[in-house]
C-alpha cells in the first residue's frame, strides 16, 4: 500500500485554492468578501453558494453544502481523499513520491465500492468471451463491434443467473451494507442478495478519472418488454452522480478538448459505432436525459456541442429538451438530423464517414432547428404568439445576457416579429414570475436551509462558536476558560466546539480550511460552513468590544442552564429521600451551593464590565 507523504499533502493543501477550483465549475460573482454562484450539488436559480477565498471554504446557503478546495472536488467528482489529492497535485504541478507503508490501510467505503465495480467489471467481461457469453459475442460482432472494439471498452455480459456476480464476492471483505450500496445487487432478506444484470450485455460507465462507477445493461431480446427493459443501468451510488456523469466522455475528453466541440448521442451504442468510426469527440447521456449537471460536466472541455439524437419523433423531442438545457448553461448548441428511422449507430453502419461529417458540416444551430421544427405549425397569428409564448419561457432562463440578445435576434428574424416585442414578451414574464415570488432577477432571496436550534441553551452555544471563529484570540480566551465542551448540550455544537478547542491548545489560531480535514457527517459539514460563514460577516460588522459583551452573556446562559439542570436533578432527589424519610441534610446544603452557584453566574462578568 503507498500513500502520499505528509508533507506533499501539506503542500497541496496549501497550494489548493479554492476559488480557483469551484470556479472551473461554477460561475462566481464577487459580493463582498465572497463569491456567489449557482450551487452544483442542488438545483436553484437563486445564487446561494458562496465561496469566502480568504478562509479557504465553500458554503451552500441552499442545502447547506460546505468545507475546503479537497471536500469540494471529493463531492463534485464523487472520488474519495486520496483521488482529490492527486488531482490538485496534478493541477498544480507538485510531484507525489508515494511512500511505501507495508501494511493495509483501511480500506474507505468508497474504496470497496470502486473494487465490487472493478471485480465485476472483470468478470463480465471475461464471461463474453465464454461458452456462457457466445450468444452475446455474437450479437456484438453481427451488430459490427469487433473483438477488439469490445475489449478496449471492457464490455461484458451478465449470465442469466441470479446470483452470478453476488458468488464472487468475498463476504469477509464486502460488508452487506456496501453490497447494498453498490447498487449491483438487490437485498433478498438479511445478507443474501440477488445480482440486478441478469442476461444482459454490461457497458462500464466511468468516471472522470477514468475508475467504472457504474453499469448500462441491454438485453439481446428482440421483444425488450418481456425481459423488463430494453437498458437497465446502475442506480445512484455514493461513486455514481447519475446525471453528473456521460458515457465515454472519460475516453473522449481530449478530443473534445483538441476538436472545440462535443456530439452527444443518447445510447452507448450510438457512442461506440462513432467513437470507432474515428468520430472521437464524442459522449452519451448514460441512461438518463440530459440534465444541467452533464452540461456543467461537458463545459470543463469544450463550449461548442452538437446534438446528435435519434431521428424518430422521440428522439427529436429528446433534442429539443437537450438543447435547451445545454443553451442555459452557456454552450452553444447544434443539431443534426438523422434520418427518420436512424438513430448514429445505425447511421454509421449504413453510410460513410463522409456522410456523417456532411451533416456535422451542415447542422443547424440550436433554434434554427427548433423553429424549422415547428414552422408548419406556425400558420396564424395565435399559433405564433402560442409558439413564441414556449420559446420565452425557456429564454428567460438564459442567464448570459449576450446569448440571450442573440438568440432573441435569431427568433426576431425567423418569426418575422421585432426584437422589441420579444424582449418586452420576455420582461412581463420575468415581472409575472417575480410577483409569484420565482423569479431569477432577485439575487438576495434565497430559500434558506436553515440551522434548528430548539432552546436559548443552544441558541448560546452557536453564538459562542461563530464567535470564536472569528479568530479574535481575546474571544476563544475568554469561552474555553469557562466552558469545558462536555458542558455543551448540543450534539454537533458540542463536536464542532471540542475539535476548536483541541485546534486551540495546539496551534493558538483556527486555520477555517484545515477544519474540513477531519471526519465529519453531512449535518456536522453543514453547521460548519455556516457558522464559518457568519462568524466571517460578524467579524465585518461588529466592534470587538460588543462581540466580547456577546461571548460573556452567552456564557452566562450556558453555564446558568447547567447548574439549573443540576439543581432540578438535585431537587428531585431531596423529594425521593423525603418521601423514604432519609436524612436530607447534606442535600440540601448542596442545594443551597448551587442556588449561590447560579447567583454568581448571573454576575459572573458584571463586577469585570462595569
Ligand atoms: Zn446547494
Amino acid at each position: 500500500m503507498a500513500r502520499i507523504p505528509n508533507a506533499t499533502i501539506e503542500q497541496i493543501k496549501a497550494r489548493a485554492d479554492i476559488l480557483e477550483v469551484v470556479s472551473e465549475v461554477v460561475q462566481l460573482r464577487q459580493r463582498g468578501r465572497n463569491y456567489f454562484g449557482l450551487c452544483p450539488f442542488h438545483e436553484e436559480k437563486t445564487p446561494s453558494f458562496s465561496v469566502n477565498p480568504s478562509m479557504g471554504i465553500f458554503h451552500c446557503f441552499g442545502c447547506g453544502k460546505g468545507g475546503n478546495a479537497i471536500t469540494f472536488i471529493m463531492e463534485y467528482e464523487k472520488i474519495d481523499y486520496i483521488e482529490a489529492l492527486k488531482r490538485l497535485a496534478d493541477r498544480y504541478h507538485i510531484r507525489i513520491d508515494w511512500e511505501e507503508t507495508g501494511e493495509d490501510r483501511e480500506q474507505g467505503e468508497i474504496a470497496l465500492l470502486y473494487e465490487l465495480h472493478d471485480l465485476a467489471m472483470n468478470l463480465y467481461h471475461q464471461q463474453i468471451f465464454s461458452e456462457k457469453g457466445k450468444s452475446a459475442l455474437d450479437y456484438l460482432i453481427q451488430r459490427g463491434f469487433s473483438r477488439e472494439i469490445i475489449k478496449q471498452f471492457k464490455i461484458g455480459f451478465a449470465t442469466d443467473d441470479w446470483e452470478n456476480l453476488f458468488r464472487k464476492v468475498d463476504a469477509a471483505k464486502f460488508s452487506p451494507g456496501v453490497l447494498e450500496k453498490s447498487g449491483l445487487f438487490v437485498r433478498k432478506e438479511g445478507t443474501l442478495f440477488y445480482d440486478r444484470f441478469r442476461n444482459r450485455i454490461i457497458f462500464p460507465i466511468h468516471n472522470l478519472a477514468g475508475r467504472v462507477v457504474a453499469f448500462g445493461g441491454r438485453t439481446m431480446d428482440a421483444n425488450p418488454e418481456a425481459s423488463g427493459a430494453k437498458y437497465i443501468n446502475s442506480a445512484e451510488t455514493p461513486i455514481y452522480f447519475k446525471s453528473g456523469i456521460l458515457y465515454g466522455l472519460f475516453y473522449s475528453k481530449d478530443q473534445i478538448q483538441r476538436f472545440g466541440a462535443a456530439v452527444i448521442v443518447e445510447g452507448y451504442t450510438d457512442f461506440l459505432r462513432m467513437y470507432t468510426s474515428g468520430i472521437q469527440n464524442v459522449a452519451a447521456g448514460s441512461g438518463t436525459a440530459l440534465t444541467f449537471h452533464h452540461a456543467k460536466a461537458l463545459k470543463r472541455f469544450t463550449s461548442q456541442t452538437v446534438l446528435c439524437y435519434d431521428g424518430d419523433e422521440a428522439g427529436q423531442n429528446a433534442t429539443e429538451r437537450a438543447g435547451f438545457i445545454l443553451m442555459k448553461e452557456g454552450l452553444d448548441v447544434k443539431a443534426i438530423s438523422l434520418p427518420q428511422e436512424d438513430d448514429p449507430d445505425s447511421y454509421l453502419r449504413t453510410h460513410s464517414v463522409t456522410d456523417f461529417n456532411l451533416l456535422y458540416k451542415n447542422a443547424p444551430d440550436f433554434i434554427t432547428f427548433y423553429i424549422n421544427r415547428h414552422q408548419s405549425e406556425l400558420t396564424s397569428p395565435a399559433s405564433k404568439t402560442l409558439f413564441l409564448e414556449k420559446i420565452v419561457a425557456e429564454l428567460i432562463e438564459i442567464r448570459n445576457p449576450v446569448t440571450r440578445e442573440l438568440i432573441v435576434q435569431q427568433v426576431a428574424d425567423r418569426l418575422r416579429l421585432s426584437e422589441e416585442l420579444i424582449n418586452s414578451q420576455i420582461r412581463f414574464v420575468q415581472r409575472q414570475k417575480a410577483a409569484y415570488g420565482t423569479s431569477s432577477s432577485k439575487p438576495d432571496t434565497v430559500e434558506e436551509k436553515t440551522i434548528q436550534l430548539k432552546s436559548p441553551v443552544e441558541k448560546a452555544e452557536y453564538e459562542l462558536i461563530k464567535l470564536i471563529l472569528t479568530d479574535n484570540p481575546p474571544l476563544g480566551e475568554i469561552v474555553t476558560a469557562y466552558l469545558k465542551p462536555e458542558q455543551f448540550s448540543h450534539a454537533i455544537l458540542k463536536k464542532i466546539y471540542s475539535r476548536i478547542v483541541a485546534r486551540l491548545d495546539d496551534t493558538k489560531s483556527i486555520q477555517p480550511a484545515s477544519l474540513f480535514d477531519d471526519e465529519w457527517t453531512e449535518q456536522e459539514k453543514f453547521y460548519l460552513s455556516r457558522l464559518l460563514f457568519e462568524a466571517e460577516h460578524l467579524k465585518e460588522e461588529s466592534a470587538d468590544i460588543d462581540l466580547q459583551r456577546t461571548a460573556k452573556d452567552c456564557i452566562v446562559v450556558v453555564l446558568a442552564a447547567e447548574t439549573e439542570q443540576q439543581i432540578k436533578q438535585l431537587r428531585e432527589r431531596i423529594k425521593v429521600a423525603e418521601k423514604a424519610k432519609e436524612d436530607t441534610e447534606k442535600l440540601i446544603i448542596e442545594l443551597s451551593n448551587l442556588r449561590r452557584k447560579r447567583k454568581e453566574i448571573e454576575h459572573l462578568f458584571t463586577a469585570i464590565a462595569e
